[in-house]
C-alpha cells in the first residue's frame, strides 16, 4: 500500500535515514535517496588540493585540509567547518573543480545538525511606555550599566555562539539586552551546562538583567526607538523637529552601544547608520571593516555643560561611533568601556567602570591603563583593585575634576 505524506511528515534531508518509504507515494521524480545520504566520496575524490577555496573562504576556514581528512575517513574536520561557514558559497564560486563543499559540510556535520534544537522568546515589538518610566533614571544615571541591541546577520568570525556569549556575559552582569533578527535566532540555538538557552535563563522584560528578542530584523528600530523614548518621556525632550537635541541626549547621557557581530548586508548597515545618527554607538565584528567606515573619537575632548554654560573637559564616552572590534575579547572590553556616558552619577560611573575592569581582567588578564581619562573624582574608583588604580592614576598624573550637569556638544 502506498504511504501519503502530510508536509509536517517529511523529513528533512539531514533526518532522512534512508527508509525510501516515500518513493512510492512520489507523484513528482522520485528523490535519489542514497545520493541524499550518503557520503558524496567522488566529490572528495575529485579536489586537487589547489587551496583555491581556502584562499577565498571570507571566514578564512581550512577547507582543503578538512577535504583531504574526509578522503581518509575522518568528517570531524568537516564537521568544525559547519560551526562558522556562514553559508556564503563563495568557496564553490572559486572552486576549479566545482566541488560542492557545501554539500561536504552539511554531510560532514548530518549528526550535529540532527540535535540542533532552538528555543527562542517570541518576537515583542516595541518597548513600552510604562516600561521606560521604570528604568529611565536607572539607565541615564548608569546604575544600569548599559542598553546592548544586538543586531544583524550571521556572519560570525567564529560561529553563532560568541553572540550568545556576548549576551551572556552583559546578562549577568545586569545590562539589558535586546536582540533582533538572526542574532536574535542565533542566540536560540546556545544552551549552557544545565542545557538552558538564554531565553530560559532570563526575563524578557526591558529591566536590569532581561533579554529581549524585539522580532525580525526591522524591528531593531525599536531599540533605537527605546531610546528615543527615554528622551522623550523620562526628560522631557520634545519630539517634534528636534532629531539634533535628541541625539545629543542620547549620545551623552544614554548607555547605549548596538553590537553587529555578523554584519554582511546593506541592512545591516543601515542599522548602524541608523543608530549613529541618532548617537548611538556601534560596534562591529570583523566583517563589518569591510564596510569602510569607522568613525573614530579623539581621547581628549571637551564638551559643553548646558546648565552653566562652561566648556568643561569630558572622557572619551563613548570612545567611537563606528568601531570595528577585531576579536570576541575586543568587544567584551569595548562594550563596556561604550557604555560610559558623561552623565553618569559617581555611583553610575563606579558600576560601569567596575564592569569595565573585571571584563578587562578577565579577557585581557590586566588592569586598563585608560582609567585615568574616565574617574572623575576619588568617589568614582571601584573598591575592588583599588590599590592598583591609585597606581596608574599617579603615573598618569590624574587629576579630579567635576562632572557636567548637563553634558551636550552643542550648547554655547
Ligand atoms: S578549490 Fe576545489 S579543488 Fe581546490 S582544494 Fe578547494 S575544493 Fe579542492
Ligand atoms: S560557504 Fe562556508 S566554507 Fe564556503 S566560503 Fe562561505 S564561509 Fe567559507
Ligand atoms: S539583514 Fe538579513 S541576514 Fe542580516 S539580520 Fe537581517 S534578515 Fe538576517
Amino acid at each position: 500500500m502506498q504511504k501519503s505524506f502530510r508536509t509536517s511528515e517529511i523529513p528533512s534531508l539531514t533526518e532522512c535515514s534512508p527508509c525510501t518509504d516515500c518513493r512510492p507515494g512520489c507523484n513528482e521524480t522520485p528523490l535519489n535517496t542514497e545520493k541524499v545520504t550518503s557520503f558524496p566520496e567522488k566529490s572528495l575524490e575529485d579536489c586537487t588540493g589547489c587551496a583555491q577555496c581556502d584562499r577565498t573562504c571570507p571566514a578564512m576556514l581550512p577547507i582543503s585540509e578538512a577535504i583531504s581528512e574526509a578522503r581518509e575517513g575522518n568528517h570531524e574536520a568537516l564537521e568544525e567547518l559547519y560551526r562558522a561557514c556562514t553559508g556564503c558559497g563563495v568557496c564553490i564560486e572559486s572552486c576549479p573543480e566545482k566541488i560542492p563543499i557545501l554539500n561536504l559540510i552539511m554531510h560532514g556535520a548530518r549528526e550535529r545538525i540532527r540535535k540542533e534544537r532552538y528555543l527562542i522568546r517570541s518576537g515583542r515589538g516595541p518597548i513600552q511606555d510604562i516600561e521606560i518610566r521604570r528604568v529611565g533614571a536607572p539607565i541615564v544615571f548608569g546604575d544600569i550599566p548599559g542598553v546592548i541591541l544586538l543586531a544583524a546577520c550571521s556572519n560570525y568570525p567564529d560561529g553563532e555562539e560568541d553572540v550568545a556569549k556576548i549576551a551572556d556575559e552583559f546578562l549577568k552582569r545586569g545590562y539589558i539586552v535586546m536582540a533582533a533578527g538572526c542574532a536574535a535566532m542565533d542566540i536560540a540555538l546556545y544552551r549552557d551546562e544545565e542545557g538552558k538557552t538564554l531565553y530560559e535563563k532570563y526575563p524578557g522584560d526591558f529591566d536590569r538583567g532581561g533579554l529581549l528578542n524585539l522580532g525580525p530584523c526591522v524591528a531593531n528600530s525599536h531599540a533605537i526607538a527605546s531610546a528615543i523614548k527615554i528622551s522623550n518621556i523620562f526628560a522631557r525632550v520634545p519630539l517634534e523637529r528636534n532629531f539634533k537635541e535628541i541625539s545629543d541626549y542620547i549620545l551623552n547621557r544614554i548607555g547605549v552601544c548596538v553590537i553587529t557581530w555578523g554584519a554582511m548586508s546593506q541592512k545591516a548597515f543601515a542599522i548602524a547608520t541608523g543608530a549613529n545618527r541618532w548617537g548611538i554607538p556601534v560596534i562591529t565584528g570583523p566583517h563589518g571593516s569591510k564596510y569602510r567606515r569607522l568613525y573614530l573619537g579623539e581621547e581628549e575632548r571637551v564638551i559643553n555643560d548646558r546648565r552653566t554654560g562652561e566648556r568643561v573637559e569630558s572622557e572619551p564616552g563613548p570612545p567611537h561611533l563606528i568601531y570595528t572590534a577585531e576579536s570576541l575579547n575586543e568587544c567584551m572590553v569595548t562594550v563596556a568601556k561604550t557604555c560610559i556616558r558623561p552623565n553618569d552619577t559617581p555611583r553610575g560611573r563606579m558600576i560601569k567602570l567596575s564592569n569595565y575592569i573585571d571584563l578587562h581582567m578577565k579577557y585581557y588578564g590586566c588592569l586598563p591603563q585608560d582609567l585615568h581619562l574616565y574617574i572623575r573624582e576619588d568617589n568614582e574608583i571601584p573598591f575592588k583593585h583599588r590599590d592598583e588604580i591609585l597606581k596608574i592614576l599617579k603615573k598618569m598624573n590624574w587629576k579630579p575634576r567635576k562632572a557636567p550637569a548637563e553634558p551636550s556638544i552643542i550648547y554655547q
